[in-house]
């Protein structure tokens, strides 16, 4: 079969023999493959309803299926044999953005991020080969290879003119195709030890000067950084998308190429959360902590110094460091510690932006209503700087910024530790 859901209406009608609850004792699953949804996983919702006014694409649609309830009680009619991985159950999930507010807020404790990674993989092997071709060049050979994304990164110049206007808004236009990070940076400050950072594939190339601001605020708050070499993607593209296998081989590589590290600082949200979860991928895990987490957790040597001039910031919350992570307080806590800086909250902050990986691709008409609700929030704050510490959130709110006119400086939170005008004698 075939799986081709393009234009399917949503409705709210779930497949017929559908059950929130409980399981027919003869049930004969209609998964295939080993990584489907597990039994155990799915029992865990007792149907509450309480997810559902937390859930984005519930809350626009007014939809049963469009509701992490709904998706667990499709999930459940493969399981039991009532129903098939068909146009219907794909539409179902991809519309979802694993943004896990729902998880967040289950009391239950539904795995809803592992649930939908699993129902999307059996989702994938289905989908048209055109749509097929497209997932394994851009995730699996290029996403896969760094010296691939160094010449995506190069030449997106002479591609650019051909993207659809759409993708091409989003893409950031300056890249650093060919600079690379410091592989050692030694303590400015008091030594402490040393962490290890994952550089990142988009992040290293697209934001660049990310990386590098996390190296100096590291290293004058005592932190010998070092960036092994080996290290390749985290997978979570790979792994949201339903790609499994690939996200595992990736996996194993920065186990690899993390052995022996102490802890490993990962900057950008949505690659700390996937990498959180490599035990649960690959039956082993990393000592992975959040940026903020980190510096956080360790205090920062002496005060960060003061900004220039005034500045206001709205703070943006990554689903990934907010949801997955249970990162809050500790950016906020670091941020107010810079001098003439005053941190805004966005209203509505804990809504998904709608960028979740390649949503803002794959679901463009959702994506673009999520972003707009993201976009008039952050410019009600009257923030001329706006902090964000993910790169999918960053591109989708410069874009959606530029949507409806409002001029605002996207920034990682880091960049704004390593800005203050006193602080820079002290770099390296
Ligand atoms: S809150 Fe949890 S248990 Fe309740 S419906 Fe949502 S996923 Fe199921
Ligand atoms: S992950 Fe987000 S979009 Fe998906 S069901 Fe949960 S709350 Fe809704």
């Amino acid at each position: 079969m075939v799986v081709d859901r393009e234009d399917l209406p949503l409705g709210s009608e779930l497949p017929v023999g559908t059950r929130f609850i409980g399981r027919e004792d003869d049930a004969s699953p209609r998964w295939f493959g080993p990584d489907a949804p597990s039994d155990a996983d799915l029992s865990t919702c007792v149907a509450c309803g309480l997810c559902l006014p937390h859930c984005p694409t519930y809350r626009l649609t007014g939809e049963e299926s469009a509701s992490p309830r709904g998706r667990i009680a499709a999930m459940r009619a493969v399981a039991d044999g009532q129903a098939d991985v068909d146009d219907t159950f794909a539409r179902f999930m991809d519309l979802c953005l694993v943004c896990r507010a729902c998880e967040d807020v289950c009391p239950s404790h539904v795995p809803f991020g592992r649930m939908m990674e699993r129902a999307r993989s059996q989702i994938e092997p289905r989908r048209g080969p055109g749509a097929r071709l497209l997932r394994w060049i851009g995730l699996d050979v290029v996403l896969t290879r760094p010296w691939l994304v160094r010449a995506a990164a190069a030449t997106q110049h002479l591609v650019r003119p051909f993207l659809p206007a759409r993708i091409r808004d989003l893409v950031p236009r300056r890249s650093a195709p060919f600079a690379r990070v410091p592989r050692t940076t030694e303590p400015t400050g008091e030594p402490r030890g040393t962490v290890a950072l994952l550089s990142g594939c988009v992040q290293d190339r697209w934001f660049h000067d990310v990386n590098l601001a996390t190296i100096r605020v590291l290293a004058r708050n005592g932190w010998r950084v070092v960036v092994p070499p080996r290290q390749r993607c985290c997978g979570a593209l790979h792994a949201h998308n339903g790609r499994l296998a690939a996200a595992r081989r990736l996996a194993k590589a920065n186990l690899a190429a993390f052995a022996g590290a102490d802890v490993i600082v990962v900057n950008a949200a949505g690659c700390g959360a996937h990498m959180k979860d490599y035990e649960e991928l690959v039956g082993e895990g990393l000592p992975v902590v959040d940026l903020m987490e980190f510096l956080h957790t360790n205090g920062l040597q002496g005060d960060p110094g003061s900004l220039p001039e005034p500045t206001t910031v709205a703070y943006h919350d990554a689903c990934h460091a907010l949801r997955a992570q249970g990162i809050h307080e500790q950016p906020r806590a670091l941020l107010g510690r810079i001098a003439n800086l005053d941190v805004r909250e966005i209203p509505n902050g804990d809504r998904c932006c709608g960028a979740a990986g390649l949503y803002n691709v794959t679901e463009p008409e959702m994506a673009g209503r999520l972003q707009r609700e993201k976009a008039l929030a952050v410019a009600a704050t009257g923030a001329s700087v706006v902090a964000s510490a993910n790169p999918g959130c960053s591109i989708q709110l410069a874009s959606g910024l530029r949507a409806i006119g409002h001029r605002a400086e996207i920034v990682h939170p880091v960049q704004l530790l390593d800005r203050p005008s006193d602080a820079v004698a002290q770099r390296p």
